[in-house]
């Protein structure tokens, strides 16, 4: 265990920036202040619908998310986090995903993880029971994967920091910094006292650009605006709908996702892991669904799960996913200023990659550099595609 007395703030207590001031506390800091501008998780950490799996091909995506699961295990079992094991199921129409499926599966079991198979569109019927399956090929599928509720993630993970002597200061909202002439930060808040650092995390999620230029730097990250809404079932039905995400790695075309909620509704919400929407401002983000998502999702589920046409939809909300160019996270420093550590760019999978993006994090700010991941280059803040067109 590291011992050190540096003092660090972090910026944003959603998930990302609670995981990174869990892991500073678990491995010694002394001195880790978690500010967040109203209070924890008032991001997209409580918007989320939480689903956590490994389903991806390229070995970094995996790994990072297997990392993220052993913890949830750990917190499962040492402070009875709520994750649901309802099984996660990545359908495809196309025979050539097949391939990159069989391959993922090769890859998590690289990892460890032992029940990712690839399932016939006649065995997604018996796990997926209202989907359609007549234009399935196959899917990618994990029968422990599942889902959690970001908000009660977000709380635990803030109750454990504080336990092990870390402060959270909500209504703590940064709007200025500077460096005095021995490098130490000076950081201001809104109507509250300033506080000095001598290393700043930017865990700010979607307002991460924002937050890099009051620091005087920038960091890559897009805030783009995803609705999700409930779907109504009325009764409880006999079945229970896994995970489903129609969406496979590396395209830029929404895929359906639809995961049971309890016992009679489901969250459905349109997913994808790249960078295809314009910017929306954190500060103008309409939290309300829009018609035209709802009308647009209603005939997304007809198709897939045309049994469900008589159910209802209900309340419907939005998010921002914190982009990047590459869809990689950005978790480090630059070469010019190691006080500075940006964790950011979780986009569609900032609760899933939390775990790695925290301990990656308190890597950069206890090491100045992080070995944790294999190719975990690709997270690098300087990394060449950031600059270019993407994966
Ligand atoms: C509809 C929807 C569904 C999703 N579903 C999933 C899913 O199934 N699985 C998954 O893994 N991910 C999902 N996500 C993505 C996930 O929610 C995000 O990637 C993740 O929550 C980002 O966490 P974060 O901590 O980086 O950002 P946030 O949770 O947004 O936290 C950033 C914090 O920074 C604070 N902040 C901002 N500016 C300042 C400032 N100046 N001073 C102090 N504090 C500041 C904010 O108040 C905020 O609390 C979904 C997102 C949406 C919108």
């Amino acid at each position: 265990m590291t011992a050190d007395d540096r003092r660090i703030v972090v910026i944003g207590a959603g998930v990302v920036g609670l995981s990174v001031g869990y892991s500073l506390m678990k491995r010694g800091a002394k001195n880790v202040v978690i500010t967040d501008r109203e209070h924890v998780a008032a991001g997209s950490s409580a918007l989320s619908v939480g689903m956590v799996e490994t389903q991806f091909f390229d070995p970094v995506d995996v790994h990072a998310r297997v990392l993220g699961r052993e913890m949830i295990d750990r917190l499962v079992a040492d402070h009875e986090l709520h994750f649901v094991r309802n099984g996660f199921l990545r359908p495809t129409t196309k025979n050539e995903h097949v391939e990159l499926f069989e391959r993922s599966v090769e890859v998590q079991r690289d990892f460890g993880v032992d029940d990712a198979r690839v399932l016939t569109a006649q065995e997604i019927a018996e796990v997926a029971p209202p989907v359609d399956t007549s234009n399935l090929v196959a899917g990618l599928w994990r029968p422990s994967d599942g889902y959690l509720d970001g908000y009660l993630y977000a709380s635990l993970l803030a109750r454990l920091t504080t336990s092990l002597g870390g402060r959270i200061a909500q209504q703590h909202r940064l709007v200025g910094a500077e460096k005095n002439s021995a490098g130490c930060w000076q950081l201001s808040f809104e109507g509250k006292p300033g506080m000095e650092a001598d290393v700043v995390v930017n865990a700010a999620g979607p307002w991460a650009d924002s937050v890099a230029e009051l620091l005087g730097s920038t960091v890559e990250v897009k805030p783009e605006r995803h609705q999700a809404v409930t779907i109504e079932l009325g009764s409880t039905p006999d079945w229970r709908l896994p995970c489903v995400v129609e969406y496979v790695p590396g395209s830029t075309e929404d895929g359906l996702s639809l995961r049971h909620e309890g016992t009679h509704q489901l969250f459905a919400c349109l997913h994808n892991e790249r960078s295809v929407y314009p910017r929306t401002d954190p500060t103008e983000c309409n939290p309300r669904a829009d018609e035209a998502f709802i009308e647009a999702i209603a005939e997304l589920i007809m198709d897939r799960c045309p049994s469900l046409d008589e159910c209802g939809l209900g309340h419907g909300w939005a998010g921002l996913y914190p982009m990047t160019p590459d869809g990689y996270p950005i978790v480090g420093s630059t070469s010019s200023d190691p006080s500075l550590v940006h964790v950011v760019g979780g986009g569609g999978s900032g609760i899933q990659l939390s775990t790695a993006m925290g301990e990656v994090g308190a890597d950069w700010v206890l090491d100045g550099k992080s070995t944790l991941l294999t190719d975990g280059e690709l997270w690098h803040p300087e990394r060449a595609s950031l600059s270019a067109t993407g994966r």
